[in-house]
Protein backbone atom coordinates (compact mmCIF):
# COMPACT_ATOMS: atom_id res chain seq x y z
CA UNK A 1 0.00 0.00 0.00
CA UNK A 2 2.84 2.04 0.94
CA UNK A 3 4.47 2.35 -2.70
CA UNK A 4 0.83 2.97 -4.04
CA UNK A 5 0.32 5.91 -1.62
CA UNK A 6 4.02 7.85 -2.82
CA UNK A 7 2.53 7.89 -6.34
CA UNK A 8 0.18 10.65 -4.51
CA UNK A 9 1.77 14.12 -5.76
CA UNK A 10 2.34 16.61 -2.88
CA UNK A 11 3.87 20.30 -2.21
CA UNK A 12 5.81 21.79 0.49
CA UNK A 13 5.44 24.33 3.09
CA UNK A 14 6.96 25.56 6.18
CA UNK A 15 4.67 25.77 8.95
CA UNK A 16 5.07 28.38 11.37
CA UNK A 17 3.80 28.80 15.24
CA UNK A 18 4.70 30.85 18.58
CA UNK A 19 4.21 30.11 21.71
CA UNK A 20 7.23 30.96 23.85
CA UNK A 21 9.02 31.51 20.85
CA UNK A 22 9.15 31.34 16.94
CA UNK A 23 9.42 27.76 15.55
CA UNK A 24 7.92 25.77 12.32
CA UNK A 25 8.51 22.74 10.56
CA UNK A 26 7.98 21.23 6.77
CA UNK A 27 5.04 19.51 5.68
CA UNK A 28 3.78 18.56 2.27
CA UNK A 29 0.06 17.89 3.69
CA UNK A 30 -1.29 21.04 3.21
CA UNK A 31 -4.76 21.40 1.02
CA UNK A 32 -7.71 23.64 1.06
CA UNK A 33 -10.86 21.09 1.67
CA UNK A 34 -13.74 23.42 1.01
CA UNK A 35 -14.59 26.80 -0.56
CA UNK A 36 -17.75 28.07 1.41
CA UNK A 37 -16.86 28.32 4.62
CA UNK A 38 -13.19 28.97 3.04
CA UNK A 39 -11.04 26.28 5.09
CA UNK A 40 -7.60 24.63 4.49
CA UNK A 41 -6.43 21.61 6.27
CA UNK A 42 -2.38 20.63 7.49
CA UNK A 43 -1.50 17.08 9.13
CA UNK A 44 1.33 17.30 11.16
CA UNK A 45 3.28 14.96 13.34
CA UNK A 46 2.21 14.66 16.77
CA UNK A 47 5.37 15.03 18.24
CA UNK A 48 6.58 18.53 16.61
CA UNK A 49 6.68 20.84 18.75
CA UNK A 50 4.63 23.04 15.66
CA UNK A 51 2.10 20.71 16.48
CA UNK A 52 1.99 21.38 20.28
CA UNK A 53 2.44 25.38 19.65
CA UNK A 54 -0.89 25.46 17.14
CA UNK A 55 -3.06 23.25 19.56
CA UNK A 56 -2.17 25.36 22.51
CA UNK A 57 -2.61 28.44 20.51
CA UNK A 58 -5.08 27.93 17.72
CA UNK A 59 -2.80 29.68 14.83
CA UNK A 60 -0.36 29.19 12.46
CA UNK A 61 1.32 30.25 9.31
CA UNK A 62 1.80 28.35 6.10
CA UNK A 63 4.47 29.91 3.94
CA UNK A 64 4.25 28.23 0.82
CA UNK A 65 7.69 27.22 -0.66
CA UNK A 66 9.48 28.14 -3.79
CA UNK A 67 11.57 25.88 -6.53
CA UNK A 68 14.62 27.69 -4.91
CA UNK A 69 14.69 26.70 -1.64
CA UNK A 70 17.89 24.61 -1.13
CA UNK A 71 18.59 21.40 1.17
CA UNK A 72 19.70 23.86 4.15
CA UNK A 73 15.92 25.27 4.60
CA UNK A 74 14.75 21.76 4.77
CA UNK A 75 17.37 20.58 7.10
CA UNK A 76 16.91 23.96 9.36
CA UNK A 77 13.21 23.59 9.77
CA UNK A 78 12.43 19.93 9.05
CA UNK A 79 15.55 17.70 10.30
CA UNK A 80 16.17 19.28 13.94
CA UNK A 81 13.67 20.06 16.62
CA UNK A 82 12.23 23.39 18.05
CA UNK A 83 12.70 21.63 21.26
CA UNK A 84 16.79 21.78 21.14
CA UNK A 85 17.03 24.53 18.26
CA UNK A 86 16.23 28.28 17.26
CA UNK A 87 15.11 27.44 13.90
CA UNK A 88 14.93 31.54 13.42
CA UNK A 89 18.20 32.23 14.46
CA UNK A 90 19.67 33.92 11.22
CA UNK A 91 16.55 33.40 9.07
CA UNK A 92 14.82 36.82 7.38
CA UNK A 93 11.64 36.54 8.47
CA UNK A 94 8.54 39.25 8.92
CA UNK A 95 5.25 39.07 10.81
CA UNK A 96 1.99 39.16 9.93
CA UNK A 97 -1.08 40.36 11.59
CA UNK A 98 -1.67 37.69 14.19
CA UNK A 99 1.60 38.52 15.14
CA UNK A 100 3.65 35.22 13.59
CA UNK A 101 6.39 34.64 12.02
CA UNK A 102 6.73 34.44 7.93
CA UNK A 103 10.17 34.08 6.28
CA UNK A 104 10.56 36.04 3.31
CA UNK A 105 13.31 33.89 0.70
CA UNK A 106 12.16 30.77 -0.86
CA UNK A 107 8.76 31.60 -0.48
CA UNK A 108 6.12 32.21 -2.84
CA UNK A 109 3.73 32.99 -0.46
CA UNK A 110 2.04 32.95 3.34
CA UNK A 111 -1.01 32.28 4.46
CA UNK A 112 -2.67 33.18 8.02
CA UNK A 113 -4.14 30.39 9.57
CA UNK A 114 -6.57 30.21 12.30
CA UNK A 115 -7.62 26.79 13.72
CA UNK A 116 -11.45 25.56 13.29
CA UNK A 117 -11.41 22.08 13.93
CA UNK A 118 -8.61 19.55 15.05
CA UNK A 119 -8.67 15.74 14.86
CA UNK A 120 -6.64 13.10 16.50
CA UNK A 121 -5.70 10.84 13.54
CA UNK A 122 -2.76 9.29 15.99
CA UNK A 123 0.33 9.73 14.62
CA UNK A 124 -0.77 12.84 13.34
CA UNK A 125 -2.80 15.60 14.50
CA UNK A 126 -5.46 17.24 11.82
CA UNK A 127 -5.87 20.87 11.87
CA UNK A 128 -8.42 22.53 10.04
CA UNK A 129 -8.38 26.21 9.59
CA UNK A 130 -10.02 29.48 8.46
CA UNK A 131 -7.36 31.34 6.01
CA UNK A 132 -7.54 35.08 7.56
CA UNK A 133 -4.94 36.72 5.93
CA UNK A 134 -2.01 36.61 3.49
CA UNK A 135 0.19 37.95 0.88
CA UNK A 136 1.71 36.61 -2.47
CA UNK A 137 5.89 37.04 -1.97
CA UNK A 138 7.19 36.06 -5.34
CA UNK A 139 6.38 34.60 -8.89
CA UNK A 140 8.55 32.00 -8.25
CA UNK A 141 7.57 28.23 -9.04
CA UNK A 142 6.22 26.36 -6.19
CA UNK A 143 8.07 23.34 -5.25
CA UNK A 144 7.25 19.89 -5.27
CA UNK A 145 7.86 16.48 -2.77
CA UNK A 146 9.08 14.92 -6.18
CA UNK A 147 11.31 18.10 -6.99
CA UNK A 148 12.98 17.96 -3.39
CA UNK A 149 13.20 14.02 -3.80
CA UNK A 150 15.11 14.32 -7.16
CA UNK A 151 17.00 17.42 -6.96
CA UNK A 152 17.42 18.70 -3.64
CA UNK A 153 18.39 16.49 -1.02
CA UNK A 154 21.63 15.08 -0.72
CA UNK A 155 22.20 11.76 -3.18
CA UNK A 156 23.06 8.82 -1.26
CA UNK A 157 26.43 8.06 -1.52
CA UNK A 158 27.65 5.39 -4.04
CA UNK A 159 29.01 2.29 -2.17
CA UNK A 160 29.41 -1.83 -2.36
CA UNK A 161 28.19 -1.99 0.92
CA UNK A 162 24.65 -3.50 1.73
CA UNK A 163 22.22 -0.86 3.35
CA UNK A 164 19.03 1.15 3.39
CA UNK A 165 18.59 5.06 2.61
CA UNK A 166 15.93 6.96 3.97
CA UNK A 167 13.92 8.81 1.03
CA UNK A 168 13.68 11.19 2.96
CA UNK A 169 16.67 13.15 4.28
CA UNK A 170 19.28 10.71 2.56
CA UNK A 171 20.39 9.32 5.81
CA UNK A 172 22.30 5.63 5.02
CA UNK A 173 22.36 2.65 7.52
CA UNK A 174 24.85 -0.11 6.82
CA UNK A 175 23.84 -3.68 7.24
CA UNK A 176 21.97 -6.15 5.41
CA UNK A 177 18.59 -6.02 7.80
CA UNK A 178 16.68 -2.82 8.95
CA UNK A 179 15.02 -2.96 12.11
CA UNK A 180 11.36 -2.45 11.94
CA UNK A 181 11.61 -0.28 14.58
CA UNK A 182 14.45 1.81 13.08
CA UNK A 183 13.76 5.26 13.29
CA UNK A 184 16.42 7.58 11.21
CA UNK A 185 18.61 9.25 13.55
CA UNK A 186 18.23 12.36 11.40
CA UNK A 187 14.72 12.85 10.43
CA UNK A 188 13.21 10.77 12.88
CA UNK A 189 11.20 9.03 10.28
CA UNK A 190 10.53 5.29 10.14
CA UNK A 191 11.81 2.22 8.62
CA UNK A 192 8.77 2.70 6.34
CA UNK A 193 10.52 5.36 4.93
CA UNK A 194 14.06 3.67 4.02
CA UNK A 195 14.67 1.77 0.06
CA UNK A 196 17.11 -0.53 0.11
CA UNK A 197 20.49 0.81 -1.78
FE1 LIG B 1 15.89 10.56 7.51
Amino acid sequence: MQDILTKITYGLYLITADEYKDNGCIANTVVQVSLNPLRVAVSLTKTNLTTDMIAHTGKFNISILAKTADFKLFKRFGLQSGRNADKFDGVSFERSENGLAYITEHSIAYVSCRVTDSIDLGSHTLFIAEPCEGKILSDAEPISYDYYYNNVRPKPQQTKKSGYVCKICGYVYEGDTLPPDFICPLCKHPASDFEKL
